[in-house]
């Protein structure tokens, strides 16, 4: 076994003081390692915490067009690693590899859209109600952020994190999942080869624990998390009281609308790769399917026609469409949740177990999964199975499914497929959600547009775009007087 990987603190490659470790895993083959990691200490936590204050105060003055010149760099040695790099990720977290291609790519995307922002970040300039007086507004850095990321998207996530910190002016620490830890060691080296100071990037390995303790320290300024409802409502309690500022980003129970006038080969098209795409482990996966009654048993029949022949095979294999679950707590979830609905009483159409052939045994695979006769209630149509399962209910009407799609706590991603333009922007309007799709499935946001969710799927912020730098940047009012003469505003106005 390698020797335990190092956390990158001040611009070094450091030994973690905990005694305490993780293997990293290929959750097709589990009996091969990526790698050991350490369960790093608060005191870990500590050195990093001060290394990125410590590279604060220069860092804030280097003017934001030569950091996206940096960003710029790391596009380009990303583009150089994608490969790799995706294949590192598929063997790490279990996507097939297109998928991780296209991970990688949205690290690159995010990189020339960050870096082009240096040349923005635009504030506002506005008039004042007094004769002589100047007013504008500017962005102005938050200070040190601590970044608590999935493994859903192991390069994605901390680039839609840590690029919009960095060129605001924040430095970072990344404390990325235990369960893609080598990803985010490449991701954070190519950060390192693009130059980024001593200081500004930290990275910290670790689990639940190492999170907790980022989260509680006294001198982190701002917290932004990706993951779980539960671990989230944990780090927005201790930011509350902390008064830190804290975006967060969490689950989904997402679901599509397929309306009696849709075309029905796109719309089926746009469920199997909502609902199977990552193997449903995707925060906007498509979770539920809300069929017009006049198609419902024809598109339900299609849809585990298709579902079946779906190839699962670990994703490196040439042709795999579906990988394996992440580890052997999401398999025992999914599994879990199967025996759920069952018990609810709702129809297993297809799948729910474990592939039989031999090979797959060495991993955590499962069969693409479909539920029917399901109503609006049951668990399994109400919270986030985070597997390959798909509850597919019919619908009388539009109203009808709207009212379902609405029907829970969660509000991240929503799809109609239909060729009625006035439902469409029914759709646009009623759908409770941070996201809608227009004849395209719940998933593939793109990098430009905000990205989150409403209800308890988020707490009102959103990533991405130039929404996103809103999380990592606080406006400050500049008002400047060149009347030489005190005016009061509210008093001295209408002359
Ligand atoms: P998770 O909550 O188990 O872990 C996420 C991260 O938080 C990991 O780095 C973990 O170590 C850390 N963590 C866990 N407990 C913590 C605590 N108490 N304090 C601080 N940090 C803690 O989630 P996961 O299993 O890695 O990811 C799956 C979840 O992420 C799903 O619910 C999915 O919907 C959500 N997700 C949401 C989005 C989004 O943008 N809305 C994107 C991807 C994933």
């Amino acid at each position: 076994m390698n020797k335990t990987r190092r956390n990158f603190i001040g611009g070094r490659w450091k030994a973690s003081s905990s005694r305490g470790t993780y293997i990293s895993r290929n959750p097709a083959d589990t009996s091969d390692i990526l790698g050991r990691f350490p369960e790093s200490s608060p005191s870990d936590i500590d050195l990093a915490v001060r290394a990125a204050r410590g590279a604060l105060p220069d860092w804030k003055l280097v003017p934001p067009p030569a950091k996206g010149l940096l960003l710029m760099r790391a596009a380009a040695l990303l583009e150089r690693e994608k490969e790799s790099l995706a294949r590192l990720m598929t063997r790490e977290m279990g996507k097939v590899l297109k998928e991780a291609r296209g991970d990688v790519q949205e690290a690159i995307d995010m990189a020339h859209y960050t870096a082009g922002e240096g040349r923005r970040l635009f504030g506002k300039t506005s008039t004042s109600e007094l004769r002589h007086k100047f007013v504008m507004s500017v962005r102005r850095a938050v200070g040190v952020c601590g970044l608590i990321t999935p493994w859903n998207f192991p390069v994605a996530i901390p680039s839609w994190k840590s690029f919009p910190a960095l060129l605001c002016g924040n430095t970072v620490i990344l404390k990325p999942s235990e369960d893609s830890p080598a990803c985010a060691q490449r991701f954070v080296e190519i950060l390192e080869e693009a130059g980024f100071p001593a200081g500004t990037v930290n990275l910290v390995f670790g689990g639940a624990q190492t999170g907790a303790a980022l989260v509680r320290h006294p001198d982190i300024d701002l917290i932004s998390f990706t993951g779980s409802s539960e671990a989230g409502r944990d780090a927005a309690a201790h930011c509350g009281a902390a008064l830190k500022r804290c975006s967060l980003e969490m689950g989904g129970k997402n679901a599509q609308i397929v309306m009696d006038d849709a075309d029905f080969e796109l719309a089926l098209e746009g469920a199997l790769w909502g609902a199977f795409g990552t193997t449903g482990q995707r925060c906007t996966a498509t979770s539920r399917l809300l069929v017009h009654q006049k198609i419902h048993d024809r598109f339900l029949q299609e849809l585990v026609r298709r579902a079946r022949r779906l190839k699962v095979a670990p994703g490196l294999r040439a042709g795999a469409e579906m990988g394996p679950l992440v580890n052997a707590q999401q398999l025992e979830r999914v599994t879990r949740y199967v025996q759920i609905g069952r018990s609810e009483g709702a129809r297993l159409v297809c799948g729910g177990r474990r592939p039989s052939a031999s090979a797959l045994r060495k991993g955590f695979f499962f069969e693409p999964t479909v539920f029917s006769d399901v109503h609006p209630s049951m668990r399994i149509m109400q919270e986030e199975i985070f597997g390959p399962v798909v509850c597919v209910m019919k619908v009388r009407s539009f109203e009808h499914a709207v009212t379902v799609l609405n029907g829970t706590r969660y509000g991240l991603s929503s799809s109609i497929y239909t060729r009625d333009v006035n439902r469409a922007m029914e759709a646009v309007r009623d759908l409770e959600a941070g996201i809608t799709y227009v004849n395209g499935p719940t998933i593939g946001a793109e990098v430009h547009m905000p990205f989150g969710g409403i209800k308890q799927t988020g707490n009102g912020h959103r990533e991405a775009g130039e929404a996103g730098l809103d999380i990592f940047s606080e406006w400050k009012s500049v008002y400047i007087d060149f009347s030489g003469r005190l005016q009061k505003a509210q008093i001295d106005t209408g002359s």
